[in-house]
C-alpha cells in the first residue's frame, strides 16, 4: 500500500532530461556552489540546484511551472566550480529542450529531441516539398523551370522563374503559420507557467514594457559576470538583426526586394547586411563549438548544431545566389534559387516553432513571467 507522504519520481520525465543532454545531473550532491557563483540567480529565482533537485526527484509540476531554466544564460561557470562534475550549466540546458517540448501541443518538438531520426526525416521532408515545388510537371506548381522559357534561361529573369507575387503570397501564408505554432506554444508555457499564481491584470500590464526590451535586446544576458558573456551576447545580438532584418525583407517587402534581373539595386545592401550577419554569427559560433572553447561549447546535442549550420548554409546560399544573379548566370541563379529555399523554409518550419529558436519568445516571455509573478506575490 503507498503512504501518502511518498514522492513517486516521474520515470519519463527523467529518461526525457537524459535524453535532453542531463544525465551528468543524477551526480549533484545539492552543495550549492553553483547557485552561489551564478550572478543570474536570486533570492526569489535561484538556479540552478533547485531545478537540478526537482529533476532527480522526478518533481514534474515543479519543473512546469517553474521558468528559472530560461533565465539562465549558459555562461558555463557554475559547471566550472562544481565539485561533482554534475555539469549544472548543461543540466539547465536540458531542461530547456525538456520544456520546449512540454509547451508544444503538437508533439513534433519532443519528437525531435528524443531522435535524431525525427529531427533530420522532418527537416528533409520540407526540403522535398519546396524542391517538388519548384520540379513538379507544370500543371502542379508555379514558378517552374520548364516554364521559365527560353529568354529566362539565357538571362537571369527571376519573375519568370519565381513570380514574386506567388512567392510572396507563400512567405506570407508560411508566416502567418509560423506564427500561429509559435504563439499557441507561447500561450501554452503562459497558462502553465502561471497557474500556481493569481496575476491581477495591473500587474500583467505594468510588466508589459520590460517584456518588448528584453525580447529586442535580450539585455539581462549583460547582467551576467562571467568571462565570455557580453561576447556572447553581442554575437547573439548581430544574428537577430540579421535574421529580422531577412525576415523583414522576405516576408513583408519582397516585392520591394527581390530583383528581378542582374542588375544592383541599393535595396540590396539591407540584404547584403543581413547577409554578413547571419554569416558572421554563425560561422562564429559554429567555430567555437567545433573548438570546444569555453564551458558553454563542451557539450553539444544534435540541436546545437543544427541551428547555427542551417543558418549558415542558408545565407551562404543567398549569396552564391545573388553573386550568380549580378554575374548573369541564369541557370546557376534558379538552382541556387531552389537550394536556398530547401533550406530556409525548413529551418524556419521546424527550428522556430519547434526547435532553439523558439527561445527568442520563451526567454523574453519566461523573464516577464517572473517579474509577473515576483510582483503578484508581495501584493499579496
Ligand atoms: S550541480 Fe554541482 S555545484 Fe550544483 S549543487 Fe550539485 S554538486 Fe553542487
Ligand atoms: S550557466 Fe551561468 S547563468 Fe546558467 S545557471 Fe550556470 S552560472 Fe548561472
Amino acid at each position: 500500500m503507498k503512504d501518502a507522504r511518498t514522492v513517486e519520481p516521474d520515470v519519463e520525465l527523467i529518461a526525457s532530461l537524459m535524453a535532453a543532454g542531463g544525465a551528468d545531473l543524477k551526480k549533484c550532491m545539492q552543495c550549492s556552489n553553483c547557485t552561489c557563483v551564478c550572478s543570474l540567480s536570486t533570492p526569489e529565482d535561484d538556479f540552478p540546484r533547485r531545478q537540478i533537485l526537482h529533476a532527480q526527484w522526478g518533481l514534474k509540476d515543479r519543473l512546469l511551472t517553474d521558468v528559472s531554466p530560461w533565465l539562465c544564460h549558459y555562461c558555463g561557470d557554475c559547471t566550472e566550480h562544481c565539485p561533482r562534475q554534475a555539469n549544472p550549466g548543461e543540466a539547465m540546458m536540458a531542461l530547456r529542450r525538456y520544456l520546449t517540448g512540454q509547451y508544444d501541443w503538437t508533439g513534433l518538438s519532443l519528437l525531435m529531441y528524443r531522435s535524431e531520426a525525427w529531427a533530420i526525416g522532418v527537416l528533409l521532408a520540407v526540403s522535398l516539398v519546396v524542391v517538388l515545388l519548384f520540379t513538379v510537371p507544370a500543371n502542379f506548381g508555379f514558378g517552374l523551370l520548364s516554364q521559365a522559357g527560353p529568354a529566362a534561361r539565357a538571362t537571369v529573369m527571376l519573375d519568370k522563374f519565381a513570380p514574386k507575387e506567388i512567392v510572396h503570397i507563400g512567405d506570407t501564408l508560411l508566416a502567418s503559420l509560423l506564427g500561429v505554432l509559435l504563439l499557441t506554444n507561447a500561450a501554452r508555457m503562459f497558462r502553465i507557467a502561471t497557474r500556481d499564481t493569481h496575476i491581477p491584470l495591473g500587474v500583467y500590464l505594468r510588466h508589459l514594457p520590460g517584456f518588448v526590451v528584453q525580447g529586442v535586446t535580450q539585455k539581462r544576458w549583460r547582467e551576467c559576470d562571467a568571462g565570455d558573456s557580453f561576447k556572447n551576447w553581442l554575437r547573439h545580438l548581430i544574428l537577430v538583426t540579421g535574421y529580422a532584418t531577412i525576415f523583414l525583407l522576405v516576408v513583408v517587402f519582397l516585392p520591394w526586394f527581390q530583383v528581378q534581373d542582374h542588375s544592383f539595386h541599393w535595396n540590396s545592401l539591407l540584404g547584403y547586411y543581413a547577409s554578413a550577419a547571419l554569416l558572421g554569427a554563425s560561422a562564429w559560433m559554429i567555430g567555437d563549438r567545433m573548438a570546444q572553447s569555453g564551458e558553454m561549447h563542451r557539450f553539444s546535442q544534435p540541436s546545437d548544431w543544427m541551428f547555427p549550420g542551417l543558418l549558415f548554409v542558408t545565407a551562404l546560399t543567398g549569396v552564391l545566389l545573388n553573386v550568380c544573379r549580378l554575374l548573369d548566370q541564369a541557370m546557376p541563379t534558379y538552382v541556387l534559387y531552389v537550394v536556398h529555399l530547401a533550406v530556409a523554409v525548413p529551418m524556419l518550419v521546424v527550428e522556430v516553432p519547434f526547435g532553439k529558436w523558439a527561445h527568442l519568445l520563451y526567454r523574453p516571455l519566461a523573464i516577464y513571467i517572473a517579474a509577473v509573478k515576483k510582483s503578484a506575490l508581495q501584493t499579496q
